[in-house]
C-alpha cells in the first residue's frame, strides 16, 4: 500500500505542472470587450430589478430586450411563448451554430434587501396580492446576455458561425392554466429554424462567491415533477368511525409508505431520490370523518429510468395502501409533464471548462454538487448537447452557507458577478466557435 500511495503521488506531480502549463488564458477581446460593458450591464440589470414581472408576464423586460437587440442592427423575433425573443447573430465566417440562453422572469417574493433599486412593484398571484422579486438572479441572467450580445455584434466581422440569442420567459413554471418556459419556446419553434449545437446557460447562486464559476458534467440539476392524491373513503361521525370509510388514516399511510420507497426500494447508491409532501387538506371538524383528503408533493430524481420508476412504485403505494384501508384513490403521478433533470453533456463540458477557468482562474472553478432544485434550461439540453454553468452572487469574504438564498426576500446578486458572468459566456462562446479546447 505505501508504495502504490508513493506511485500515485509521483503520478500527480508529474502531471500538475503540466496541466498548469497548458492553461488557455483569458481572451483579450473577452476583457475589452467587459471592461467596456461593464457600466451598462450593471445599469440593466438595476432597472430590470426594479422593474419586476411575473412569469408570463415579462412584457416590459421582453420590450427592453428586443429594443437592445434592434439598436445593435440585429432583427429580433418577439412574443415567442407569450413575450420571449430570440435573434441570430451571422458572423462573417463560417463555422457552427450556438445557442445563448437567459431567463426573464421574477417571483411573487416581496423584497427585503433594502437596495436603491428594490422593486416595489406589486402583482397579482393565485388570486392574491404579492410583492414581484427578481429574488431568482434572472434579471443578472439577462443583462449579462444583452451585453453578450453586444460584445458579439462588435466582432461580427471575424467570428466564424452563428449564435441564437435566446430570451426566455417563465423559467419558474407558468401560471395555473397557463404553458410557458423553455416547453413552450421550442414548441413555438426556436430550434426549427436553428438548430445549435449546442445550447449554454448559466445561473447565478448564492452557494458561491461571486469570483467563482461553478459546474458539473452529467446530472446537474433535479428532474422535478408534481403529483397529486385525492384518498376518497366516506364520510361518517368520528366517535363511529366502522360506519364509514377513513381517508385520513390511509393518507396518512400514503405519506409513511412513500418514504419507504426513497428509503427501501429505490437504489440511492446510484442517484438521490426525494419524495415530498407539500399540502394536505382534509376535513372540516374535530368529530367528522371526511369523504375524501387531497394530498400534493414533489419528486425529485436525476436519471429517467429512476424517475419512471418512482412513479410507478408511487402509483403502486397509493391504490394499494388505499385499498387495504377499503378507500379508493385518485392519482394524477405526475400531475404534468415537469421537467426533466438538467443533464450536461460530459464530453461538452470537459471541452468547455477550460474556457471559465480561463475566465475565474483553475482554482476558481468549483465542482458543483447535484442541486435537487430543477430548471427548464433541461429541455434545450434534451434536443441538443447543453451545458449549464453557476457564477457566484454571494459577495467575496461573506460566507456563502450564510447567505439568503435563491428566491429568498434577502437574496442579492454581487455586482461583481455580472462581470464575470458576462466574460465566461462570452469566452464559452468563442471558444467554442473557434473550434478551441477540442481534442
Ligand atoms: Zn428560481
Ligand atoms: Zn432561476
Amino acid at each position: 500500500m505505501p508504495r502504490l500511495a508513493t506511485a500515485l503521488l509521483g503520478a500527480c506531480c508529474a502531471v500538475l505542472p503540466a496541466l498548469a502549463v497548458a492553461q488557455a488564458p483569458q481572451r483579450p477581446e473577452v476583457a475589452r470587450a467587459a471592461a467596456a460593458l461593464q457600466d451598462k450591464v450593471v445599469a440593466w440589470r438595476r432597472d430590470i430589478h426594479q422593474h419586476p414581472e411575473l412569469s408570463n408576464r415579462e412584457t416590459r423586460t421582453g420590450a427592453k430586450v428586443a429594443d437592445h437587440l434592434r439598436a445593435l442592427g440585429l432583427e429580433p423575433r418577439t412574443g415567442i411563448a407569450h413575450t420571449g425573443v430570440t435573434a441570430v447573430l451571422k458572423g462573417g465566417r463560417p463555422g457552427p451554430r450556438i445557442a445563448l440562453r437567459a431567463d426573464m422572469d421574477a417571483l411573487p417574493v416581496t423584497e427585503q434587501t433594502g437596495l436603491p433599486f428594490a422593486s416595489k412593484v406589486t402583482d397579482t398571484y393565485r388570486g392574491q396580492t404579492t410583492g414581484v422579486m427578481h429574488a431568482c438572479g434572472h434579471d443578472a441572467h439577462t443583462a449579462i446576455l444583452m451585453g453578450v450580445a453586444e460584445a458579439l455584434v462588435g466582432m461580427r466581422d471575424e467570428l466564424p458561425g452563428e449564435i441564437l440569442f435566446v430570451f426566455q420567459p417563465a423559467e419558474e413554471g407558468a401560471p395555473e392554466g397557463e404553458e410557458g418556459g423553455a416547453g413552450l419556446m421550442l414548441k413555438e419553434g426556436v430550434f426549427a429554424d436553428f438548430r445549435p449545437e449546442a445550447v449554454f446557460g448559466l445561473h447565478v447562486f448564492s452557494t458561491l462567491n461571486a469570483d467563482r464559476l461553478g459546474v458539473r458534467a452529467g446530472p446537474t440539476m433535479a428532474a422535478s415533477d408534481r403529483f397529486e392524491l385525492k384518498v376518497i373513503g366516506r364520510q361518517t361521525h368520528g366517535s363511529r368511525p366502522w360506519g364509514g370509510v377513513d381517508p385520513i388514516v390511509a393518507a396518512a399511510q400514503i405519506v409513511n409508505q412513500s418514504q419507504a420507497i426513497v428509503s427501501r426500494q429505490m437504489d440511492i447508491s446510484r442517484q438521490p431520490v426525494v419524495v415530498s409532501f407539500g399540502a394536505i387538506e382534509g376535513g372540516i371538524r374535530y368529530n367528522i370523518i371526511p369523504d375524501s383528503v387531497e394530498m400534493v408533493g414533489t419528486i425529485r430524481t436525476f436519471d429517467e429510468d429512476m424517475r419512471a420508476d418512482v412513479f410507478r412504485r408511487l402509483n403502486h403505494v397509493a391504490e394499494h395502501v388505499a385499498a387495504a384501508n377499503g378507500a379508493t384513490v385518485q392519482a394524477r403521478i405526475p400531475a404534468d409533464e415537469g421537467n426533466p433533470v438538467t443533464y450536461n453533456d460530459p464530453a461538452l463540458t470537459a471541452r468547455m471548462r477550460p474556457s471559465l477557468e480561463a475566465v475565474a482562474g483553475p482554482d476558481k472553478v468549483v465542482d458543483m454538487p447535484l442541486i435537487m432544485g430543477a430548471e427548464d434550461f433541461s429541455l434545450y439540453a434534451r434536443e441538443v448537447p447543453g451545458l449549464f454553468f453557476f457564477v457566484g452572487a454571494t459577495p467575496v469574504g461573506a460566507d456563502p452557507a450564510g447567505a439568503p438564498s435563491n428566491h429568498s426576500p434577502q437574496f442579492d446578486v454581487d455586482e461583481s458577478a455580472l462581470d464575470l458572468g458576462l466574460r465566461a459566456m462570452l469566452q464559452l462562446a468563442l471558444d467554442y466557435l473557434e473550434g478551441g479546447n477540442a481534442g
